[in-house]
């Protein structure tokens, strides 16, 4: 049977991709250390999963209403006045199933065919598939790893048609770690302001920040701002929830409702169950995200000095999320057994045939240069990782 000729347009998602293969290798029997998927390794706090047992147990298991219960929204308003200092009512936000069904519903909402989405590299993997299914065009624009891979006002500017409809900013980033500073955001927002363009900020990882940094997204970097800025969040990251499918956004109530529109007609409501966990992750205590940062930054500074160990090896310092994506191009130049590195996707394969280790490549973010490293795994294990990675490289022929 043929399928559609959107499908042939995109690829499946690499990270759970890596994920998926890491998995089959270890049911095999096949040792794999992963740095695969961007997921916390802790378990979903204790008073979050009560929620969810209280919530079956009252039976509170039918159809809600589609954008969300009001009690999940009204917890999600006084979330982003409380961390954000943004203010919304119940028709500004809904509720969709994980951060990444926001996007898709957004884009199904405001997305024409020949629309243009700015997406500045390395970007997260499903932006622009997303795009992509919404029949518009994704403008990948590309950073710089001297500048912390950050996009600039003027790289903005330069990247604005006619047809721009939408610009996506991810902070702290998925996959570089990056963090973008308020000021950084004042600049970025004077471009925008210039012009009709929409912006989703994608603040999946407002949590985990590191080095006591403080989080700022583009909605408030100017006042005319808010009106173009979907906010976009979640539970998965912050409260270790990857598994329960509860994402977020705010934005102008009459786009808004056009998301729940298609939510009306594809997914209906998020998991009932799952909503009544995220009131409590929102409105209960935040202390585990705090243990949870503590053991991430242990990590983190480990990783990167290990990572800038390796010989010809760049790493910056991620300032948040628990990504590190380290430059590994001087050795796509080499060869094992006769076969030469060559990319990314070379040296990933290479080290998990060899090394037994997933690493996501930097091609699935538009970066070729870099490979992608998850921390969301055991100090026991990055070391153990570092060492096989370091063992292989040194096998490799130049
Ligand atoms: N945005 C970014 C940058 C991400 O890394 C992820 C990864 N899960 C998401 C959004 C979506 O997360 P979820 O669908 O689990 O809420
Ligand atoms: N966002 C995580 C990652 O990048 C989870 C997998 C996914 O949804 O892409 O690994």
């Amino acid at each position: 049977m043929s399928l559609s000729e959107r499908i042939s347009h995109i690829k499946p998602s690499a990270t759970l991709a890596i994920n998926a293969k890491a998995q089959e290798l270890r049911k095999q029997g096949v040792d794999v250390i992963s740095f695969g998927v961007g997921e916390p390794d802790f378990d979903t706090p204790r008073h979050i999963r009560d929620a969810a047992i209280q919530a079956m147990e009252e039976g509170f298991t039918r159809y809600t209403a589609v954008g969300g219960i009001d009690e999940l929204k009204d917890a999600v308003c006084d979330k982003f006045r409380k961390d954000n200092n943004l203010d919304y009512d119940r028709s500004e936000v809904m509720v969709s199933c994980g951060g990444k069904h926001v996007l898709y519903n957004l884009a199904q909402a405001i997305l024409n065919p020949g629309d243009e989405v700015i997406i500045p590299a390395p970007y997260w993997v499903s932006y622009p598939p997303i795009a992509i299914l919404a029949g518009a065009d994704p403008v990948v624009v590309q950073t710089d790893e001297a500048n912390d891979f950050k996009l600039s006002a003027s790289a903005l500017e330069g990247a604005i048609t006619s047809r721009t409809k939408l610009l996506v900013l991810n902070s702290p980033s998925n996959p570089t770690g990056s963090v973008y500073t308020l000021e950084e955001l004042e600049r970025l927002a004077d471009v925008m302001l210039k012009h009709d363009i929409y912006v989703v900020s994608d603040d999946i990882y407002e949590k985990l920040i590191f080095d006591g940094g403080m989080f700022a997204n583009i909605a408030q970097a100017a006042p005319g701002m808010k009106k173009k800025t979907f906010v976009l969040n979640g539970v998965s990251k912050s409260y270790a929830m990857t598994g329960w499918r509860i994402g977020y956004v705010a934005g102008p109530s009459e786009v808004i409702a056009g998301m729940t529109k298609i939510q009306s007609q594809s997914t209906s409501n998020p998991n009932s169950i799952a909503q009544k966990a995220a009131v409590a992750a929102l409105c209960g205590p935040q202390d585990e995200i705090a243990t949870m940062l503590t053991a991430f930054d242990e990590r983190r500074k480990y990783l990167v000095e290990r990572l800038n160990g390796i010989n010809n090896v760049s790493c910056n310092t991620p300032g948040g999320a628990f990504y590190t994506f380290p430059n590994f191009s001087h050795y796509f130049k080499a060869s094992f057994e006769g076969k030469q590195i060559a990319n990314s996707a070379g040296l990933a394969e290479f080290l998990l045939t060899e090394a037994k280790v997933a690493l996501v490549p930097g091609i699935a973010f538009g970066a070729d240069s870099f490979i992608r490293f998850s921390y969301a795994t055991s100090m026991a294990l990055i070391k153990e990782g570092v060492d096989r990675i370091e063992n292989a490289l040194g096998r490799l022929v130049f």
